[in-house]
């Protein structure tokens, strides 16, 4: 993120603004209630010009329940709910299309993104920032081994995406014009927040913060969704992974010239080509090589096969506001 720090003009006014907090929340019931309080009475302090949008990414528990309490307490708060779980990239795009707000923070139902935090972002964007990139200060509330997979994904990323990826989070500020090219502008369904919030461009500054550990209920991302989310965010960012095919078959073509090279110089001096083991390690290396080019090329089609469809990237089963 090189971007950070940069001179920006002042153009935002924080008093006569709206503040929108977009919440995507999963199987939240234990402490949604919570998270809405805290974060509540963190934005009462900067501004009574505020609401809380709370998506319900279906839910199995009281979490919808829950909310239709909290938004009866006050208007402020909003939520929707959607028709089955669609993901939490789903439910934060859903959030952006629901807010009203000048700006905008996405963070977790959880409160293990600070809302303390939340001043200090909107005085960034006071000061003209268009994006406020919340960063991983430590990881140490994550395990060994979650701390390992995030390590893995953000190497991966920056080395074939191009994007930095390091320490970055969901919990952003965005203004509404960064809002309205992310939620309105672009067309494709399957997305990844981090890196779109990088690749729209506008001024950014980033701030770092701790990872609170989680206050209620327990962690919803198991190995397989946060493959899916490495592929997704891979394969939609970058054709690298293509190339990695090219480059494979132009070394198996070189090592192919130089090994045939070797088989006819010796059936041209008279001995026969042996090796047996060499024939089989050879078929099977190639055979392998061409099974992950294959599997490659399959993750492009289907991107472009989940595109092609136009299925919406969620359903809306309800929400509290009147007005849809
Ligand atoms: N979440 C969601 N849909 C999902 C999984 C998670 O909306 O399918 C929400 C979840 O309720 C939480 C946030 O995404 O607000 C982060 O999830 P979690 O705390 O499980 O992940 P972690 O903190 O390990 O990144
Ligand atoms: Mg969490």
């Amino acid at each position: 993120m090189e971007k950070q720090n940069q001179k920006i003009t002042p153009t935002g006014n924080l008093q006569s603004s709206l503040t929108s907090v977009v919440l995507p929340a999963r199987n939240e019931a234990a402490s949604i209630a919570t998270a809405v309080d805290t974060i509540s009475g963190v934005l009462d302090s900067c501004s009574p010009n505020w609401e809380i949008v709370v998506v319900d990414d279906g839910s199995d528990d009281q979490t919808y329940e829950r909310l239709l309490e909290l938004a009866g307490q006050d208007s402020r708060v909003r939520a929707i709910r959607f028709s089955r779980n669609f993901g939490k990239e789903a439910a934060i795009l859903a959030g952006l299309q629901h807010a009203k707000g000048d700006t905008v923070i996405t963070m977790d139902a959880d409160l293990q993104h600070p809302p303390e935090l939340i001043p200090e972002m909107l005085r960034c964007w006071a000061e003209g920032a268009k994006v406020v990139n919340a960063v991983k200060r430590s990881r140490t509330s994550d395990g060994i081994i979650a701390r390992f997979r995030a390590n893995v994904f953000n190497q991966l990323m920056s080395s074939l995406g191009g994007i930095d990826m390091h320490d970055a989070s969901d919990f952003k500020l965005l203004d509404r014009v960064v809002v309205d090219q992310i939620s309105a502008a672009l067309p494709e369904r399957e997305r990844f927040y981090r890196g779109l919030t990088d690749w729209v461009g506008y001024s950014s500054t980033t701030l770092p913060f701790d990872v609170n550990t989680r206050v209620g209920g327990e962690g919803k991302w198991s190995i397989l969704k946060l493959a899916e989310l490495a592929l997704t965010a891979l394969v939609s960012f970058t054709s690298a992974p293509l190339r990695i095919v090219t480059l494979l078959g132009i070394a198996t073509l070189i090592l192919g010239f130089f090994i045939g090279a070797d088989a006819l110089l010796s059936w041209a001096r008279g001995r026969a080509v042996s090796g047996f083991a060499t024939v089989v390690i050879t078929l099977l290396l190639i055979g392998s090589f061409v099974m992950i080019s294959l599997g490659i090329m399959g993750e492009y089609i289907a991107k472009i096969y989940e595109e092609v469809k136009r299925r919406p990237t969620f359903i809306v089963e309800a929400t509290t506001d009147d007005d849809d």
